[in-house]
């Protein structure tokens, strides 16, 4: 095993299917048994998941909703998809546990660090539901401090896209997908990794990144056992 501690950022989209919105159970659990995989190898497991498939602050607030409350309410949305992944995980005999940067004891617990470093010496998964807490940035920004905060390795990007490329391949053809690039370079470059800020936040902790397909069953083990399978971002 290349990586013993990681931070998984799942993309909202992820847990789409083949709606147009919402949560399909069928791909929380699909997605679940990726993780299980890579859990009973001894993975020690954050993640952090968008909510893009429900709600996001930035595209509300050019509908005319102001940008503070879209992004409150796409930190809600988050924790949807927390709770919806923590009972596919459940259903297969995981041991998770969400907490939220909002405080929502009801569901989740709150964000406690030094808790949440214990949950994971226990065996358990810690799934960070609400980003950040804080408008204005999104919850790929919220993986990177989690990462940092909770001494991950690296962060696993696990998107609908199998690595970056050049330009979006869905719309060009003939795009070209890096196997490797610095930090530098998708900053410079503005390439669609993730946030600028959340790649500058990366930087400066040379924390990796490795961009891949989540829909190709396999891939988290792959990436775990150092196999090239989307693009890694890294400070060398
Ligand atoms: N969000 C936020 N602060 C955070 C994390 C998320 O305001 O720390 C809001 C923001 O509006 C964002 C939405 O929650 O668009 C959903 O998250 P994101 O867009 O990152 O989801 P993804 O694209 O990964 O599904």
């Amino acid at each position: 095993m290349k990586y013993k501690r990681i931070m998984l950022k799942l993309s909202g989209e992820a847990f789409l299917g083949d709606r147009a919105a919402g949560i399909d159970p069928e791909f929380t659990l699909k997605i679940a048994k990726q993780i299980k995989e890579v859990y009973d190898m001894g993975t020690e497991l954050c993640i952090v998941i968008g909510g893009g498939n429900i709600f996001r602050g930035l595209s509300a607030a050019e509908h005319g909703l102001g940008r503070t409350t879209g992004d409150y309410i796409g930190m809600l949305a988050t924790v949807m998809n927390s709770l919806a992944l923590q009972e596919s995980l459940e259903k297969i005999g995981l041991e998770v546990r969400v907490q939220t940067a909002l405080t929502i004891i009801e569901v989740a617990e709150p964000y406690i660090r030094r808790k949440a470093v214990n949950h994971i010496k226990r065996g358990r998964i810690v799934i960070f539901g609400a980003g950040s807490g804080n408008p204005y940035v999104t919850t790929d920004m919220a993986a990177v401090l989690r990462a940092l905060e909770m001494d991950c390795e690296v962060i696993f990007k696990a998107t609908k896209v199998d690595g970056v490329y050049d330009k979006d391949p869905a719309k060009h053809e003939g795009a070209v997908k890096y196997d490797r690039l610095k930090h530098d370079e998708v900053l410079i470059n503005n390439l669609k990794v993730m946030d600028p800020s959340a790649i500058a936040l990366a930087r400066e902790n040379e924390t990796p990144i490795i961009v891949f397909d989540i829909n190709k069953p396999g891939n988290i083990t792959k990436a775990i056992l150092g196999e090239n399978i989307g693009t890694i971002v890294t400070h060398l």
